[in-house]
């Protein structure tokens, strides 16, 4: 904007200087700040418009930010559900002190050691999944 002022003062510098006619001078002064005000007038729409532009840019921006954290939380669940459909994870509670722990199936293990006491607790992998042996162990659907 500081061009601009320069450049009105430049110009009304230039008409005082050029235009010898008084009421001639006065009336480009006059028809001049009219026309101005229209092109500053013009400025502060265009200003507001753009400004208006860029905070709906900005709403839209945040309402794309919300909905890819949305996304993502669907992502991160889909990625939970995945891991706990490929991994049957078995709870196992030790009979020697009903500690609790859970162990990934592996049939190839026959046994193992509870965290808690130490002790070596069987595995029966061919037992009937909906009938738990005495609640040594049950599948867990997380
Ligand atoms: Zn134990």
């Amino acid at each position: 904007m500081g061009t601009l002022k320069d450049s009105y003062t430049s110009f009304l510098k230039d008409i005082e200087a050029n235009i010898k006619n008084k009421e001639d001078l006065d009336y480009i002064k006059l028809r001049f700040s009219q026309f101005l005000d229209v092109v500053l007038d013009q400025m502060d729409y265009i200003m507001d418009y753009r400004k208006e532009e860029v905070e709906k840019l900005e709403k839209k921006q945040k309402e794309l930010d919300e909905k890819m954290g949305k996304v993502e939380n669907i992502v991160n669940h889909i990625e939970k559900d995945i891991y706990s459909e490929e991994g049957f994870d078995f709870e196992i509670i030790c009979p020697y002190c009903d500690y609790e722990f859970v162990i990934d199936v592996d049939e190839d293990k026959t046994e193992i050691e509870c965290p808690e006491c130490g002790n070596t607790i069987e595995l029966d992998w061919t037992g009937d999944l909906d009938e738990p042996q005495g609640c040594k162990r049950r599948l867990l659907l997380m």
